[in-house]
């Protein structure tokens, strides 16, 4: 059967609004992008306009069915009441993604976009149809008393991304179907359309979802292919994210906080919600959002941890927070975002800060296990779009103290301060070595020098210049920070203090541990580092849904 993701579909509404680079190549490559946009206005596209044109043209004089079509019943735009909650029919629609052979010879009714449309005849159309990611072939093709040439004139006219419901029996071809991710197709009976999109969009679909790989294989043989540049991507984020690796991106990003709170949950913690609106500056430091409550200074939480920690000094043992965390730090790189979501977790301790660590360790397996288990879907879909290799991680998490650390870039010929901190280059660098020594991408890098450390974090015992503190890595970037925390009041404030803070702006935190605090310790993690990190993403921004950062806060 004929493949509808043809070329003679493709870029015509991408060039005209929105997309940034005409690339041979990568989307990173803005070098030559004025070259290349006159490269893709060329023939292709050319070609490519004048069939859309036409097949607008045709959209434009075919919207509604022919009113002499004796078949006109079975097809057609639906009238909105039709969906306004007037009846429920006790159709089953069937999911585009569970469409397999098991449904040889079955009837199906399913709803979903009209990825791409291609008019073969006037007896014949194709509709890929997709929904949550997955695509589906339908064929329109005239037979007696079922489908007219006004369905097969209706199908072609349908523009792209309209919300479609198509009804027909599911066949399965002798050979594989190209540009679908179901290997059966649908001959159509019935198709209504529920929703109309615009018929000029600012991103072609398939344009934003052509993968990595494409661009190289481009690269070799001279191709061009139109390239979706980051910043259009999210300017037009609704149909950016309509992609397969997108919709896989926010399912496995719902995979792990749910694993989270699961394991979390099993580990006898609860869930809590802190403030995020708070009096004077956080924990203080220039990287707050400030803003007036009533006539008072506040601003916007920087993180969870004074308020989890008091949760803890109320007794409450074991808790955790999924919730946005607030950072107004002017960093462009590709891992900080001015508003993140942050998984903390805070714990009593008996003993020492290694019982967080266990609980980190089995946490992180435990997530890593259950997304390799149950999202394999959503990972080969991304894959598809940005290969990457699966993260090695070991079933007993390795831990380094910072000072191994130390002396591994130092075997390495690295000199470091063993009092100061790891740039971003240098802990790569060190990933990468303990990659090599311990065939793991995912390690816990503890007792940091305290100089470089939060106030509240705890002196180790046997050295002051060090603390129970501790990093967390993927693929040799920081992914959590954590450490046991100072819950003696006294020492609280002159820490405090000593690091610049007014101690009256936390007085009702410091208070908190006047009236009796068991020790305890805790972590906070950067859900959107979690999820870029372990499919090797190369842009945060991949993995916030609407990012904030310093240039953007819209849409
Ligand atoms: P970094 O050194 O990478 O700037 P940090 O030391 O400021 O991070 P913490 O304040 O300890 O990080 O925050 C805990 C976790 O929250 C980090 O390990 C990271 O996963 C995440 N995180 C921190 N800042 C950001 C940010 N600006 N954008 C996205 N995630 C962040």
């Amino acid at each position: 059967m004929e493949n509808p993701q043809n070329a003679e579909s493709s870029a015509v509404e991408s060039t005209k609004n929105g997309v940034e680079n005409i690339n041979i190549g990568s989307e990173r490559s803005k070098d030559g992008a004025k070259q290349e946009k006159e490269n893709a206005a060329g023939k292709q596209n050319k070609k490519a306009e004048r069939l859309e044109k036409r097949r607008l043209a045709a959209a434009a004089a075919a919207t509604a069915v022919e009113e002499s079509d004796p078949l006109g019943g079975n097809y057609g735009d639906l009238p909105f009441e039709a969906v306004q909650s007037k009846e429920i029919s006790g159709r089953i629609w069937t999911k585009v993604g569970s469409l397999t052979e098991e449904y040889k010879e079955k009837e199906v009714l399913i709803r979903g976009r009209a990825h791409t449309i291609r008019g073969v005849s006037n007896k014949m159309a194709f509709l890929l149809v997709r929904e949550a990611g997955f695509t589906v072939q339908c064929v329109v093709a005239v037979a007696p008393e079922v489908v007219s040439k006004g369905m097969v004139k209706f199908a072609t006219a349908i523009s792209k991304e309209s919300i479609i419901e198509v009804q027909g029996s599911v066949t399965v071809p002798d050979k594989p179907i190209k540009g679908a991710s179901q290997q059966v197709e649908i001959k159509v009976q019935k198709v209504y359309c529920i929703s109309k999109s615009v018929p000029t969009l600012p991103i072609n679909l398939e344009d934003a979802a052509r993968s990595e790989k494409e661009f190289e294989r481009a690269k070799q043989t001279g191709e061009q292919l139109v390239s979706v540049g980051q910043d259009t991507r999210l300017n037009y984020r609704v149909l950016d994210l309509r992609t397969p690796a997108n919709q896989g991106i926010f399912r496995l990003q719902s995979h792990v906080s749910m694993l989270f709170r699961q394991v979390l949950i099993s580990e006898g913690f609860i869930e809590i919600h802190t403030p995020k609106l708070i009096a004077g500056a956080s924990e203080g430091g220039s990287a707050v959002f400030r803003l007036e409550y009533k006539g008072q200074p506040a601003c916007l939480a920087q993180s969870p941890q004074l308020h989890k920690q008091m949760a803890i000094c109320a007794d409450f043992g074991r808790v955790f927070e999924i919730g946005p965390v607030f950072r107004a730090e002017d960093s462009f790189t590709h891992r900080h975002l001015c508003e993140f979501t942050g998984l903390d977790l805070e714990m009593e301790i008996k003993e020492h800060y290694f019982e967080v660590l266990d609980i980190i360790d089995k946490l992180f397996v435990s997530i890593f296990d259950g997304l390799n288990e149950k999202c394999k879907k959503e990972l080969d879909a991304i894959d598809q779009q940005y290969p990457f290799e699966p993260l090695k991680y070991l079933k007993k998490t390795l831990r380094l103290t910072f000072a191994e650390g130390v002396q591994i870039l130092k075997d390495a010929g690295i000199e470091i301060d063993p009092l100061g901190d790891l740039n971003t280059e240098t802990e790569r660098k060190l990933g990468q070595l303990v990659r090599e020594k311990y065939d793991t991408d995912f390690y816990i890098l503890h007792r940091y020098p305290m100089a470089i450390r939060p106030f509240y974090t705890m002196p180790c015992v046997d050295d002051p210049l060090y603390s129970n503190s501790f990093d967390v890595f993927i693929r040799g970037e920081e992914i959590i920070s954590g450490a046991q925390r100072v819950h003696d009041p006294e020492l609280l404030t002159k820490r405090a203090k000593e690091c610049g803070i007014d101690v009256n702006t936390i007085s009702t935190y410091i208070d908190s541990f006047r009236w009796g605090a068991a020790p305890h310790g805790g972590a906070g993690v950067g859900l959107e580092r979690v999820v870029m990190l372990f499919c090797a993403l190369n842009n945060i921004r991949k993995t916030s849904l609407f990012p904030r950062d310093p240039q953007r806060l819209a849409p």
